[in-house]
């Protein structure tokens, strides 16, 4: 049987794994972060709508520049962005990959900090670019003088924060973004997938934009959307960054369907993102029954919890998944990460982990 080995592989790609989240049917699917609340069905009959109207023109190429949904995005972020602010991309995930094509690549880096969402290394060996996993201080916490003296010794390329970070849901602060980009001539991304599920008055660092063109803010409809099946993701930064995106994407990466089922979508914001709050409920739900059961759940700005305090992680995750619920195991000793479900799905997680945990 052929294998990898056998095939002329880029050596930087031998002996990697692909991204592989168990996708499995289970009654209770806690594991990718997810919104698990379906799309209110109003919405969905307009989506469809939308999407129908668009069939009929699929012999044309989609409006390579999305400018509908571009205009939507900046309306949706505020912060005086226009559509000339906006890039979006088939889930954030290719976005960052239109990144680091831009700015990355072959004899150049890409800075982390550790541990934090798997992708970015993934993205880094997949476009050539050197990955280098940063510290974090205790906590998972990041400070400015840790970062920036991280940012110093490894002067990279292009620096990826998560805030808040995954796996962990630490939020980064502002004064430490700001310190990171003025230690360095690079790109400083920050991924805010999960921005909305921070607390109410947490500044984005959107707010640090004007008279920053290195910076670029991540986002996603794929979280706090309900949105991640159809794969929108996007970034608002300085129009100069823009266009260096659009020197390394495909044409007519979005296609017309993708365009119209988000124009729709974001058509209905506050309909979107009604069960935010809900879920921001049941994620300090999870936290707090959690410290009861004796666990030691980190602070988080997310929709999911990591803990610790895990005896064993792999036996803890395969006894949940026999009572049909699936979390992650994120390879952090002695802890695992669970997403905030439906106020019945966080239920059966909690119910099961009480009756599994010989520490309550
Ligand atoms: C889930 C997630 C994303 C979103 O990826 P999409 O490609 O937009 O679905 C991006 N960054 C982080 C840190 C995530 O956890």
């Amino acid at each position: 049987m052929t294998t990898l080995d056998d095939l002329p592989l880029r050596d930087n790609l031998r002996g990697q794994v692909p991204y592989g989240a168990p996708q499995l049917n289970v009654p209770v699917a806690l594991n990718v972060n997810e919104n698990t609340h379906r799309i209110p069905e109003a919405v969905a009959h307009d989506i469809v709508a939308r999407i129908a109207e668009t069939v009929i023109g699929l012999n044309r190429y989609p409006d390579r520049e999305f400018s509908g949904l571009r205009e939507r995005l900046a309306r949706y972020l505020g912060h005086g962005l226009t559509a000339e602010n906006l890039w979006a991309a088939n889930g954030s995930n290719e976005v960052l990959q239109h990144v680091l094509s831009a700015f990355a690549g072959p004899g150049r880096t890409l800075l982390g900090f550790a541990p934090t969402y798997s992708m970015y290394s993934l993205l880094a060996a997949g476009g050539d670019t050197t990955w280098i996993p940063g510290l974090r201080d205790d906590e998972y916490e990041l400070s400015a003088e840790t970062a920036v003296a991280q940012v110093r010794e490894h002067q990279p390329n292009v620096v990826f924060l998560c805030s808040p970070n995954n796996p962990t849901g630490t939020p980064i602060n502002l004064e430490t973004i700001a310190a990171i980009y003025d230690a360095t001539d690079g790109v400083v991304v920050v991924d805010e997938a999960y921005a909305e599920f921070a607390p109410d008055g947490t500044e984005s660092a959107l707010s640090l934009l004007p008279g920053r063109p290195r910076l670029l803010i991540s986002r996603t409809m794929s979280k706090a959307f309900a949105f991640a099946g159809a794969r929108v993701g996007y970034l608002a930064a300085d129009p100069a960054a823009i266009d260096a995106l659009r020197l390394v994407r495909l044409p007519y990466h979005l296609s017309a369907l993708t365009q119209a089922a988000a124009e729709a979508a974001l058509d209905h914001t506050d309909e979107m993102l009604a069960m935010v709050d809900d879920i921001r409920g049941q994620r300090d739900r999870i936290v707090a029954r959690l410290s009861e059961l004796g666990y030691t759940p980190h602070r988080t700005h997310s929709n999911f919890v990591l803990f610790g305090g895990v005896e064993d992680p792999q036996a803890l995750f395969t006894a949940l998944l026999e009572r049909g619920i699936l979390i992650r195991d994120v390879g952090i000793p002695g802890h695992l990460r669970v997403s905030a479900g439906t106020e019945s799905e966080t239920t059966a997680f909690l119910e099961a982990l009480s009756a599994l945990s010989s520490k309550a």
